[in-house]
């Protein structure tokens, strides 16, 4: 990182020490797309180690979410009872400054043959599971042809419909989005969506964009998750700039994170309220296309709830005052109540 101007040479100590904590990469492709010596960069700011990943406070938590809390067999969370993650891999092609499995990625790489066998042979016995997602890490740092037998081996089990694939590759590094890889995740008979992890339109980049471009017109449906992080997206102007990108892209944002108890990353969370206000702000001002959903997964592994902001009071039975996208009241008596 200093060698590349991303930051000062008098930080060496620190990052040596923050090394020691959390692993550290990424890309040549974020390294172009970041400014160095700017203080305030929105890509260095998620990739480049800071002191203040030193600060752990009280409320962190080694699993903010819990997904071992839900792990029937290794390598699998099973929160909800329609859907499971799949964690192939604990590999990332960068190392985010704020990822919530950050005491895990980076561990040595793939998930065993036995494992993965484990896994899918609960899946198979498990009717109810509709939906496997995969993710790690990142599931396409796998070869082409490594993602293509795991998803051989889910198109046979029947009542599986869906595979949704959580990734930052066509950002980070979209040459890695080629022919195989594409023709790797398309499948005969399974659904396949990808939900691109993305947080600022800094990222995307013209490489980026083709890589979309190929997934899109592959007929592979995409999404986007995006963190809320103080000093990279926080206000509305950066997020409604990254929301409208991302549906230019065809690309439909589809959750919008509050940042996560993880170990060293209080730097980068903002209050509740201040998320609500930014969702508030955005609303009437970008379609609503452009609009993921304000979400906290909540600690504990109880799952995502909505955020909001609410838009409406029951001020008596059937009767409702509703704020318009501009913060005017209006009051609204539900016939159907
Ligand atoms: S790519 Fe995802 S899993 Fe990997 S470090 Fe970043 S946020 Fe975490």
């Amino acid at each position: 990182m200093i060698e590349a101007g991303l930051a000062p040479g008098d930080d060496s100590a620190v990052l040596e020490e923050v090394a020691s904590e959390f692993r550290i990469r990424m890309t040549p492709a974020m390294q172009a797309a970041a400014r160095p010596g700017t203080a305030a960069d929105p890509i260095a700011a998620q990739f480049v180690p800071d002191a203040r990943e030193l600060d752990t406070r009280p409320e962190e938590l080694l699993d903010p979410i819990g997904d071992d809390i839900h792990s029937p067999v290794p390598g699998l969370t099973h929160r909800y009872p329609d859907r499971v993650i799949l964690h192939i891999t604990k590999t990332c092609e960068v190392y985010c400054r704020f990822c919530f499995r950050r005491e895990v990625v980076g561990e040595d790489g793939t998930l065993p043959e036995d494992d993965l066998t484990a896994a899918l042979d609960y899946i198979a016995r498990t009717p109810a599971i509709h939906e496997v997602i995969l993710t790690g890490g990142d599931p396409l740092v796998l070869s082409p042809r490594r993602i293509a037998a795991v998803m051989a081996r889910l198109t046979k089990i029947p009542h599986l419909d869906v595979v949704r694939i959580h990734t930052r590759i066509p950002v980070v590094a979209p040459d890695r989005i080629d022919a195989a890889m594409v023709a790797a995740l398309r499948t005969e008979r399974l659904a396949v969506w990808l939900v691109l992890h993305t947080n600022h339109a800094n990222e995307l980049t013209p490489d980026a964009c083709a890589a979309l471009a190929r997934l899109a017109d592959a007929g592979i449906p995409l999404l986007s998750q995006s963190v809320l992080l103080r000093g990279v997206n926080a206000d509305a102007d950066t997020l409604a700039d990254l929301f409208r990108a991302l549906i230019r892209n065809r690309v439909k944002p589809y959750y919008l994170h509050h940042c996560d108890l993880a170990r060293g990353t209080s730097h980068f969370r903002t209050s509740i309220a201040e998320g609500q206000a930014i969702m508030a702000a955005l609303r009437g001002r970008i379609s609503g296309t452009c609009l993921p959903q304000y979400v906290l997964d909540l600690p504990g592994g109880h799952g995502k709830v909505p955020l909001g902001p609410g838009y409406l009071d029951e001020t008596a039975p059937g009767r409702w005052l509703i704020r318009d996208w501009q913060g005017t009241p209006h009051e609204y008596r539900d016939p159907g109540a």
